[in-house]
Order: C-alpha cells, then structure tokens, then sequence
C-alpha cells in the first residue's frame, strides 16, 4: 500500500530567521502569501509564526530577503526526509498517528 499524503506536520520544511542578521525590513512578510511570518512588534522583527503553512520545497523568501537572514533545509535534506517518511508509512501504517 503506498500512502497518498504524508502530514504536512511530518515535515520539517520552513524558514529559519537568523535573528543577527535581519534587519527587520518586512521583505519576507510582504512576499509570502502563505502567511506564514507575522511581525513581532515588540522585538521588530518577523516570526515564522505558521510554519507548516510553507509550501514544501519552496525556499523563495530566502531569495528576498536582502539580509540572506532567512535558511531552510538543503534540498538534498529534504530529499532523505520525505524519502524516510514515505518508507515509515508504507511499512507503519497510515502515518497519521
Ligand atoms: S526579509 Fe530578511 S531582513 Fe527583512 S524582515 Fe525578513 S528576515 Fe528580516
């Protein structure tokens, strides 16, 4: 049997801010239609807020960004993951547990 979805939860696929590095220019929260960043008034600077709203293998925030605050997994990373999870819920089960 092979599983039609693995849960997004399952994937850890999202940006990191490097909080050093950012400037807090809005860059990311405007581009993103995800929703994914919210902005954190207090600290002025953006928070990956909804992570699991992030389009898997999508990284383009991190090309925005002018500070290359923003880093995600390596595609070869991702490549393992999905791989490993696609294997665990054909031998395991459903995955949903
Ligand atoms: S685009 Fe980069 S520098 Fe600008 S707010 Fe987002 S993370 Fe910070």
């Amino acid at each position: 049997m092979t599983p039609r979805t693995i849960p997004r939860e399952k994937i850890p696929w999202y940006p990191t801010i490097n909080f050093d590095a950012c400037t807090g220019d809005q860059e990311c929260l405007n581009f993103c239609k995800n929703d994914v960043f919210t902005w954190d008034a207090v600290e002025s600077h953006p928070i990956v807020e909804r992570p699991y709203n992030c389009a898997v293998g999508c990284d383009a925030c991190s090309q925005v960004c002018p500070a290359q605050a923003i880093t995600f997994p390596s595609p070869e990373d991702l490549r393992q993951t999905l791989r490993r999870l696609r294997a665990e819920a054909i031998a395991g089960g459903n995955g949903t547990g």
